[in-house]
């Protein structure tokens, strides 16, 4: 028996990728999948669902978010005093108990991604020495597919092959790597600053052309390094880059020179708001906006692309895989601070954060984040994110659309925070406002696009039929937050806001091709240095219970 056919019927339909804003449209799915409409009109579905004067989308992608893994796992310890006050996800009959606060338990945060009409989401830095802490995490994170991106802007071999001008043999250890770790796409954070942190007291690197004492090569070679093998090895996603200097006054350079880096190859530079801060030389008072010259480079450069890491006023956890950047934002907050170092692989800083509305910097922050995406001209190349949970909780997507497709309440919320806003930034003369097609990018079309995912943030046929619909209000904030039905993979999962049927969703990741020789050399490292012996480190096939292997090329 082939599987039921369902028909979605008579809902306004937004799908940027096939061409159509805003038409009424039905949609057909067979199997998981959007499938043409049947040629014979007296085919009958086996199911329908009447969607008239509503709104639908494919499902939302989250390309930048901490879900899973190591550091998650220690900053859901490390905040408490959150867990004790924050409203607990109830058990029901299908569902199982979760925690919130900033860093909600794993079940949890399934539910409240798939309660808010998203159905992909990728956590942005794991160790791949703790891959399988992350794939058992995603095992316990239903109702959405999921993947990760592994770091490799510290890896001793990379920097190692780096040093002996042996791109042959980087090319062929990032692919090994990214098949053992069943990662999606290779991070680099901080590149080589890592590294410095390990070896120095409260050590960093300070510009691209720092040398990373021992592996004598700089930031700027390890930049160029990576994107040169993830090219050669024609990864969906090519480079997922957190540039030097995250967070500094006058950073915005260093994220310029990071962009002019990856001359030849393209990127995606991650949470870009953090990175594009003026003034410095020691003074606070001169910190400043400089979104407006990066955004014009981003412009200029189409095979550059940016998400946002947006900051929300209130309280959260700051968790990254940049050790020196951890350690300076506990000294700024006085607050806790926890920092591991991953073998010859990573490290990692969490400290508790708290963003005022009253505070110059937070104030700017927060405005700068919105700036880059009214000042990006081309939504195909900037996404929604918070940088989960660093500028903010994936649960104020909501707010941020709003934020962009009201520019009458943007004013008003402008009038609400530090003048220096308004003096340090250009928010308060830009009136872009965003159209339900641009958000549609924004949230999913486009990450989808950037990720190489063909089958996802579409809705034509092929498509994974993840799909969300939602009620059309004045308010935006209203109309996002909580969708009428979320589909995945043809099954309506949530209805109004709560998980119905709670699936499992899948996980995403590639296996380019590369040469088996490395792994003999790959093997004698591991043997002198690694505290894990070789043939225990890949995760195989048997381990994810739902995997997708998505093509490279
Ligand atoms: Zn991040």
């Amino acid at each position: 028996m082939p599987d039921p056919l369902f028909k979605i019927y008579g809902g306004t339909v937004y799908d940027p990728r096939n061409g159509i804003d805003g038409q009424v449209r039905d949609l057909w799915i067979r199997g998981g999948k959007i499938v043409e409409a049947p040629d014979d009109p007296d085919v009958r579905p086996d199911k329908t669902l009447d969607t008239a004067g509503l709104v639908v989308m494919p499902g939302g992608i989250d390309m930048h978010c901490h879900i899973a893994g190591p550091k998650v796992n220690v900053a859901r310890k490390m905040r408490p005093e959150e867990k004790r006050v924050a409203k607990n996800v109830v058990r029901t009959a299908k569902t199982h108990s979760g925690t919130m606060g900033s860093v909600p338990s794993t079940f949890a945060t399934g539910y409240k991604y798939a309660g808010m009409g998203y159905t992909t989401a990728f956590d942005a830095a794991i160790p791949p020495l703790a891959a399988r802490h992350a794939h058992e995490e995603f095992d316990d994170t239903p109702c959405i597919d999921k993947g990760f991106y592994i770091l490799v802007g510290n890896n001793h071999y990379i920097m190692r092959a780096l040093k002996e001008n042996e791109p042959g043999k980087l090319k062929a250890f990032l692919g090994w790597l990214l098949t053992a770790a069943k990662g999606y796409a290779p991070k680099m954070v901080n590149p080589g600053g890592v590294e410095v942190w390990k070896q120095q007291k409260a050590g960093n690197v300070h510009d691209l052309d720092t040398r990373v004492e021992h592996f004598d090569v700089t930031p700027r070679q390890i930049i160029r390094g990576v994107a040169q093998a993830a090219h050669e090895l024609q990864l969906p996603h090519r480079v997922h880059i957190h540039a030097n200097n995250l967070g500094l006054p006058g950073n915005w350079t260093t994220t310029l020179e990071t962009m002019k880096a990856l001359e030849g190859f393209g990127g995606h530079l991650t949470h870009v708001q953090f990175h594009s801060y003026g003034g410095g030389e020691g003074d606070e008072n001169s910190f400043n906006s400089k979104v407006a010259p990066l955004a014009e480079y981003v412009n200029a450069n189409k095979n550059l692309t940016v998400d946002v890491g947006q900051v929300l006023f209130g309280e959260t956890t700051s968790m990254t895989g940049d050790s020196p950047l951890g350690y300076y934002l506990s000294n700024v907050y006085k607050t806790k601070w926890f920092s591991a170092d991953t073998e010859m692989e990573a490290g990692c800083g969490i400290a508790p954060i708290e963003y005022k509305n009253k505070s110059r910097i937070h104030a700017l922050q927060w405005a700068i984040g919105l700036e880059w995406y009214l000042l990006v001209e081309d939504p195909w190349r900037v996404v929604m994110s918070t940088d989960h949970p660093n500028g903010g909780s994936f649960l104020a997507y909501p707010h941020i659309i709003r934020l962009l497709m009201d520019r009458t309440w943007r004013r008003d919320l402008i009038a609400t925070v530090h003048p220096h806003v308004r003096e340090r930034s250009s928010l308060a003369d830009l009136d872009r406002e965003y159209s339900l097609n641009e958000i549609c990018i924004i949230t999913r079309a486009g990450p989808a696009k950037i990720l190489g995912l063909t089958n996802k943030g579409h809705l034509g046929p092929g498509a994974d039929a993840d799909i969300t619909i939602y009620t059309p209000h004045e308010n935006k904030e209203t109309m996002f937050e909580l969708p009428r039905y979320v589909i995945k993979a043809g099954q309506v999962i949530v209805e109004q806001g709560e998980v119905r049927e709670p699936v499992d969703g899948k996980t995403l990741h590639v296996a380019p091709e590369y040469d088996r020789e490395i792994e003999n050399d790959v093997a004698r490292w591991f043997e002198n240095y690694y505290s894990i012996r070789f043939r225990n480190y890949p995760v195989g096939d048997d381990y994810l219970r739902a995997a997708e292997r998505v093509p490279c090329g």
